[in-house]
C-alpha cells in the first residue's frame, strides 16, 4: 500500500494526498478575488449556516469545541473563492486568519517568503500561533490553508476543513497556559503547482521546518499533529503508516476513549503530506486525514469539494480529538 500510494502520488498528479488515483491540475490563475478584508467571523454563523451545521454536537460534549463555529469558518473561506498560493483570494483569507487569531488573543508570527515553483517564484505566507508553556517543549498542531490550483476548486474539505478546525482550536487554546507551549501552524503551498513531487508541494511546511531547524527550535517540538481533509459527512480516518507509531497510538487511543472508534479506524494507509517535512527532521508527527476516496471523499480534488460535503459534526469530533490529545501530551 505504501509504495503503491507513493508511486501513484509521485507520477499521477497534483495535490495533496490520497493514495488512489489522482487527477492532474492545470494552471489557471483566474481565481475570483473574494471580498476584501473581512470582519471577524460570525456574522455569517447565524445567517449563512446551511443545514450541514445542524448536526453539530453541543460544545460541552466536544471539549468546548464548537462545530458550528468551525463550520462557519469553512463557509467563510469558500466565500473568497478558489485560494491557490499567490492568489488574491488567498490574500483575503490571510487577512481573515490574522484578524480571527488576533481577536482570540493569539500571538501570531508571520513568515513571508518566496517559493520557487514550476511557474516561477510565488509569494507565500506561513502563520505560526505561539502559546507559551511552563516547561521547555512544544506541542505543534498544523493545517494547510491554500487550495489546489484548478478551475472552480474551492476546497471546502481540502484546505477548508482543517483550517477551520485549527482556527476553532486556537480560539480555545490561546487563552490557556499548559505545561508545554502549544504552537499552531497554518501552512501556505501544500498543494503542488503543477505536479506533485518532493520539490513541487509542501512549500510552506518545508519552509517552516527549515526555519525552525536553523533557529534550533525544531528540537523543542515533542509532537506534531497535522489535520487535512477532516470535514466529510462520512469521515473516517485510518492510521497513517509513515507517521510516528507512538503518536498515532496516542491520538487513536484518545479517539477511542472519547467514543470515536467508529471514525478513527485501525486500518492502515499511507500518504505524503505536510507531516513529511517534520518527520524528515526527526520530529514525531502524525497525520489525521480522510483518504477513503471511494466512500468518504469522492469529491477529492474536484470542483465538487463544496460546502454541502462538510459536516459540522465531523469537524467537532476531530477538534475534540485534537484538543484531548493536546491534554494528554501536556501530561507527558
Ligand atoms: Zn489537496
Amino acid at each position: 500500500m505504501t509504495s503503491f500510494s507513493r508511486i501513484i502520488l509521485r507520477t499521477a498528479a497534483v495535490l495533496c494526498l490520497l493514495p488512489v488515483g489522482l487527477t492532474g491540475c492545470k494552471a489557471n490563475g483566474n481565481e475570483s478575488p473574494g471580498a476584501a478584508s473581512q470582519p471577524p467571523l460570525l456574522n455569517t454563523v447565524a445567517s449563512a449556516t446551511p443545514q450541514s451545521a445542524d448536526d453539530a454536537p453541543p460544545p460541552e460534549k466536544t471539549g468546548g469545541f464548537d462545530g458550528k463555529l468551525a463550520f462557519a469558518h469553512v463557509v467563510k473561506q469558500i466565500s473568497f473563492g478558489p485560494r491557490p498560493s499567490g492568489s488574491q483570494a488567498l490574500m483575503h483569507l490571510q487577512y481573515y486568519l490574522q484578524s480571527e487569531l488576533k481577536s482570540y488573543g493569539c500571538n501570531v508570527e508571520t513568515d513571508s517568503f518566496g517559493a520557487d515553483t514550476p511557474v516561477g517564484r510565488l509569494p507565500m505566507k506561513n502563520f505560526l500561533v505561539k502559546i507559551p508553556g511552563e516547561k521547555p517543549g512544544v506541542i505543534l498542531l498544523g493545517t494547510h490553508y491554500d487550495t489546489l490550483l484548478k478551475d472552480n476548486f474551492v476546497g471546502a474539505d481540502d484546505g477548508g476543513s482543517s483550517t477551520a478546525v485549527m482556527l476553532e482550536s486556537a480560539r480555545l487554546l490561546c487563552p490557556q497556559h499548559g505545561n508545554y507551549a502549544v504552537w499552531i501552524a497554518f501552512f501556505d503551498g501544500e498543494e503542488a503547482i503543477k505536479q506533485w513531487s518532493d520539490t513541487d508541494s509542501r512549500y510552506g511546511s518545508r519552509q517552516m521546518a527549515a526555519r525552525l531547524s536553523a533557529s534550533g527550535d525544531i528540537k523543542k517540538i515533542r509532537a506534531f499533529l497535522l489535520a487535512d481533509l477532516v470535514g466529510s459527512r462520512n469521515a473516517h480516518f485510518m492510521r497513517e503508516s509513515t507517521s510516528t507509531p507512538a503518536l498515532t497510538e496516542l491520538v487513536w487511543s484518545t479517539a477511542a476513549k472519547l467514543g470515536y472508534s467508529g471514525i478513527f479506524l485501525n486500518d492502515v494507509t499511507s500518504v505524503e503530506d505536510d507531516h513529511d517535512s517534520f518527520l524528515k527532521r526527526n520530529v514525531p508527527s502524525v497525520d489525521v486525514i480522510d483518504l477513503d476516496r471511494e466512500h468518504d471523499v469522492p469529491y477529492w480534488h474536484t470542483p465538487q469539494d463544496t460546502v454541502d460535503k462538510i459536516s459540522a459534526k465531523s469537524l467537532a469530533i476531530v477538534g475534540h480529538v485534537f484538543l484531548e490529545s493536546v491534554k494528554q501530551l501536556q501530561t507527558k
